[in-house]
């Protein structure tokens, strides 16, 4: 946008303001990186996309210049890894849930407001706890922050870091609301 002026009555269709939309994978797949002016995604969900269709509608939006694909900072990411552990999620996100988040946090950086279209509640509550916006897709999205431990149901053990499995008898972990 550098260098450029915006006629002095011109107001353009769709307000954005500093606005930055991060697509996941369920966003992608539902097409709005064709309905929207910007919008922006990691490699790791374009991957997601299997079928030839929606790769194709992936495809043209990075064509025609509306859908940007970046890979998050390595900062980014350890930040949004670490604050899924601090509330108990970490087993419940994937790789690619820790992309977009971390995605978000470079925009922010970037003096960007992000705004991730999303509907796992899991990212959700994450962003959450980032300060960063979402927009459910077909879900009415998470009232509040929730915060669990994990832990094993069948010992007892709590989870410290990033493990799903108990150390000390192979159980899979819950998450339980602390
Ligand atoms: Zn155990």
């Amino acid at each position: 946008m550098r260098g450029y002026r915006r006629p002095r009555h011109y107001t353009p269709p769709t307000a954005l303001g500093n606005q930055a939309y991060v697509l996941d994978t369920t966003a992608l797949l539902a097409g709005l990186q064709l309905s929207l002016p910007r919008s922006y995604t990691t490699t790791e969900a374009v991957e997601e996309v299997r079928d030839h269709v929606n790769r194709e509608k992936v495809r043209l939006a990075i064509t025609i210049g509306r859908l940007e694909t970046v890979n998050p900072e390595p900062r980014s990411v350890k930040e949004a890894m670490k604050a899924a552990q601090k509330i108990g999620e970490q087993a419940s996100l994937s790789k690619t849930d820790i992309s977009i988040a971390a995605l978000a946090l470079d925009l922010s950086r970037k003096g960007l407001k992000p705004v991730v279209v999303t509907d796992d509640y899991s990212l959700q509550n994450l962003l959450t706890h980032l300060g960063v916006e979402f927009k459910p897709l077909r879900t009415r999205g998470i009232q509040k922050p929730r915060r669990y431990k994990l832990v094993c149901p069948a010992c007892g053990y709590r989870a410290r870091g990033n493990e799903t499995y108990c150390p000390r008898c192979g159980s899979k972990l819950k998450r339980i609301p602390v």
